[in-house]
């Protein structure tokens, strides 16, 4: 039995881990949960899997009457710490934004495993994250269907050499918009993503390909490799979740329907084919599958996101904080969609940091790019 401790239970990763948890109760065992301010969804979730301890970032002082009893139960902003527990085995990071570094370190102390969803926690700080999972020898398993499709083609083992991983990318909810027709478009129009189902943040971010530039990142720092072995190819049916080429020129591909159910389970199972509850893929029924370069003009975000991390030092912690604050204010109405590019450029060129990463440092420039942005914006 893989005992887990969830942060971030209630968001879309979150909840799709539970439901693994739900099909495989032979296998795995919530021990504890994490989460922000949906009150109502964690605590159905607190009574079904009776975790040892609970916490919500959530101020609201009723919910503590609300629990039931025996639970161990923590508040405050931070307070997913006291979930990362001694009994738990894994440590499944689904929270959203640059507190997942907070976690991921958390967890990297402890000596726990982790099942790694959020993925600024490697923007922001790759080098920090892996220099520290290594020294404690810790395993960081992915969730992020691309980069399980890579873990997949490497036979789960990170040493596989490989010449180069293929990123594929459905280009989000834009990808047919012209120009003309980004300047326009609103946070309602970026959240109905084609083949996705997921939280906010991740949508827009998949809207600008920020998020398949937080995904060339991670899996620089996931597969130990340099930028020039990371290609990226639109795939518009998401059938094929990434690719591996190796030195004899053969490419091993991951296909199957989109659900995020499969590299959950294989990260929390370490690599164990289980039943994901996917349906055997229907070839006839594929009509095509296609690939199609990215088209820079129109989507700016991704090679200015890409460049921070070759830059280096705290630039990509910046650009996260710069883009989480304007994804923000995208989804509140209050700035355009084309008004992220213009936050993130703006606030990398006036950036000037330093050239080594540390946590404190990491929080003064996620500090720094928020304040940036707010500036920009006058709100
Ligand atoms: P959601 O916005 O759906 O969920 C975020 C979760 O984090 C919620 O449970 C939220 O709680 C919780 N949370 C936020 N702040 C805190 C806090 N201070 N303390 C404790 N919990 C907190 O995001 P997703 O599930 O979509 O994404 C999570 C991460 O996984 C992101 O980094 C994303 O990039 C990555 N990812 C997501 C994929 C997906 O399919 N969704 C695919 C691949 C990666 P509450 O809702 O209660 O406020």
């Amino acid at each position: 039995m893989k005992k887990i401790a969830l942060i971030g239970s209630t968001g879309s990763i979150g909840k799709q881990a539970l439901s693994v948890v739900r099909r495989h109760a032979d296998k795995f065992e919530i021990v504890s949960l994490a989460a922000g301010n949906n009150v109502g969804e964690f605590l159905s979730q607190v009574t079904e899997f009776k975790p040892k301890v609970a916490s919500l970032s959530c101020a609201d002082k009723q919910v503590c009457s609300k629990m039931p009893k025996g639970v161990e139960f923590y508040q405050g902003e931070d307070a997913f710490k006291n979930a990362i527990i001694d009994d738990a085995d894994i440590v499944l990071v689904a929270l959203v934004g640059f507190k997942g570094i907070l976690a991921v370190l958390e967890a990297i102390e402890k000596g726990k495993d982790i099942a790694l969803a959020n993925k600024e926690s490697l923007v922001v700080g790759g080098d920090l994250v892996m220099r520290k999972a290594k020294e404690k020898g810790v395993k960081i398993m992915p969730v992020d269907s691309e980069h399980s499709a890579i873990w997949q083609a490497l036979n789960f083992d990170y040493q596989t050499p490989f010449n180069k991983i293929i990123l594929t990318c459905s280009g989000g909810a834009f990808r047919d918009m012209t120009k003309e027709q980004l300047s326009t478009v609103t946070a309602r129009d970026a959240l109905a993503h084609p083949n996705w189902a997921m939280g906010n943040k991740i949508t827009v971010d998949c809207a600008t390909l920020v998020n398949k530039a937080f995904e060339v990142i991670e899996a620089k720092w996931l597969y130990n490799t340099s930028f020039d072995k990371i290609d990226v190819i639109i795939h518009r049916e998401s059938i094929i979740h990434s690719m591996v080429e190796f030195a004899d020129g053969a490419v091993m591909a991951q296909m199957s329907y989109p659900t995020m159910e499969l590299p959950i389970t294989l990260a929390l199972s370490g690599g164990q084919r289980l039943d994901a509850g996917l349906k055997s893929l229907d070839f006839a029924a594929l009509s095509k599958l296609s690939f199609e370069k990215i088209d820079n003009e129109r989507f700016p975000c991704f090679n200015l996101v890409v460049d921070t991390a070759k830059f280096g030092g705290n630039y990509p912690a910046v650009v996260n904080a710069a883009n989480e604050q304007a994804v923000q204010l995208f989804l509140q109405g209050k700035i355009s969609y084309n008004d992220i590019y213009k936050a993130l450029y703006g606030t990398v060129q006036a950036f000037y940091g330093g050239h080594h990463t540390d946590l404190d440092e990491l929080i003064e420039a996620d500090e720094y790019g928020r304040r940036y942005v707010k500036e920009l914006f006058g709100v």
